[in-house]
Parts: structure tokens; sequence; C-alpha cells
């Protein structure tokens, strides 16, 4: 049998490069999704065309009923190998402008998600001994970039989760890491301006969702079997 991936945030951008690129390396596809139908079923046909199997999940990652009631059935008969908590989102603004719901909406996706999807999977993962989570942080989370205290804090946070659950589950030999993405070309850079990005990216373009799935797909792989507690930052030089 097929092993099991999920991805959070996988109708779109990242998310659906990656459900795509481990249904080619031979993963099943759980693939959650908040709102786009069209598009998750789209990714859906793809995989499903590659031959592999892909459940569509739709759910907020940040609302833990929800998370619950959704995973807590396909539990009882199947555990994913791989958790990718990707879903994320940005409400870009100075602080002093920012409004209680921007911090708290996007603290939540990021940080509840990430507590929501994992303490969910997590005990079955541990019984089986094996298994991978890979958290997609921010090239945010380890410079300053004006508008994103909400957006870079929630990314920070994710880093250091990441650390100590990879201290905390690595006896079981649950490999826990972390790809921080600079400047990736899907809807999320909408309204940025291009032009002064391009100067802070030492290779001087943007990246692609290809870039970010095929270290996911590293990671998920038997060749990353001694790799846990790590931050991959693929952001084409920023900040080096
Ligand atoms: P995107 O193109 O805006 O896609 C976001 C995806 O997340 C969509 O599939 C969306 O689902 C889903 N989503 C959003 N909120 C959700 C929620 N509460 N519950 C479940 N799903 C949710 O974003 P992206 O650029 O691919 O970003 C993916 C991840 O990479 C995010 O964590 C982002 O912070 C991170 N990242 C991106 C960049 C970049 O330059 N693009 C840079 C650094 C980090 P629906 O559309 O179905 O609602």
């Amino acid at each position: 049998m097929a092993k099991i991936a999920l991805i959070t945030g996988a109708s779109r951008g990242i998310g659906a490069e990656i459900a795509k690129t481990l249904a080619k390396d031979g993963f099943d596809i759980w693939l959650n999704y908040r709102s786009n139908d069209t598009e998750a079923q789209k990714v859906k046909n793809e995989i499903e065309n590659a031959g592999r199997q892909c459940l569509l999940l739709k759910f907020d990652v940040a609302d833990y009923k929800a998370v619950e009631n959704s995973l807590n059935p396909l539990l009882e008969t199947q555990t994913p190998y791989v958790i990718v908590n990707n879903a994320g989102f940005r409400r870009d603004t100075l602080l002093i402008w920012m409004k209680q719901e921007e911090w708290k909406d996007v603290i939540s996706v990021t940080l509840d998600g990430f507590f929501n999807i994992t303490k969910t999977v997590l005990p079955f993962m541990l019984r089986n001994r094996e298994g991978r989570v890979i958290n997609i942080t921010s090239a945010s989370a380890h410079f300053g970039v004006p508008g994103q205290s909400n957006y870079s804090a929630a990314k920070a946070g994710l880093v250091a989760a990441t650390k100590s659950l990879a201290v905390e589950v690595s006896k079981r030999n649950v490999l826990v890491n972390a790809v921080s993405p600079g400047f990736i070309e899907t809807d999320m850079l909408e309204g940025l301006p291009m032009e002064q990005i391009l100067k802070m990216i030492p290779l001087g373009k943007l990246g692609k969702p290809d870039d970010i799935s095929a270290i996911v797909s590293y990671l998920a792989s038997e060749k990353a079997k001694y790799i846990t507690g790590q931050v991959f930052r693929i952001d084409g030089g920023i900040g080096c």
C-alpha cells in the first residue's frame, strides 16, 4: 500500500505543487484546502491521472474541531507518513495600523494550524514509529520585513516549534524540519513591489513552487533519514 502525505493549503500555489510532487514520488495524497473547490479538484484530477489516490479535505486548519472531525475518522484505519503544514496567508500592514483580527488571524492559521494538524496525527505516527513533519515557514521569520510583524512572528514561532518538536519525537523516528521560502511566484505575491523585491534577491529572480516542492520531496524521502530539527532556506540567497 502507498504511503500517505497530508498537505495543508494545497488547492493552489506551493501546496498544490508539493501535493503533485509527492504523488509523483509515490504517495497517496490527503489534500486539505479552505475554500477553492475548483482549484482543489484540478489538483486532485492531476494526481489521479498520474495514478495515485487523492482525498480532498476541506476545512480551516485554524479550527480544531473541524480538523478533528475531518481527520479522526480517517485515522481509525490509516496514518499519513508525511504531514506538510503549508497553509498560510498574509495580512500585511504596519503594526501601527494593524487591527487585532489581522494579528490574530495570521498567527492562528500558521500556529494553531500547525498545532491542530500535528497534534491530531502525531499519536498515530509515534505509535508507528515513523513519520515526517515538514513545516513551511518563510524568509520573513529570519529578517525584518515592514508590514509583516504578524506574519514574521507566526513564521518565526513555527521555526521554534519545529525545533522543539524535533527533539520531543526523535526517539520514535519522527523527523521534523522546516522549509523557509523566499519570494515564490504564487498568488500570495499579489500587490507586492516587485522591482524592490528583485533587488533584494542575489539570484535576481523569484523562486517557483517547484523549488520548494523539490526540498520537501527530499525531506519526505528515505535519503533524509538523518535530518531533523533543521530549517532550510530556499530564497535565492536573501540575507546571506
Ligand atoms: P497561496 O498561493 O496564497 O495559497 C494558499 C493556500 O493555502 C491555498 O490553497 C488556500 O486554500 C490555503 N489556505 C489558506 N488559509 C487556509 C486555512 N485556514 N485552512 C486551510 N487552507 C488554507 O500561498 P502560497 O504562496 O502557495 O503559500 C504557501 C505557504 O508558503 C504559506 O504558508 C506561505 O506563508 C508560505 N510562503 C510563501 C511564500 C511566497 O512567496 N509565495 C514565501 C514564503 C512563505 P483556498 O484557496 O482553497 O482557500
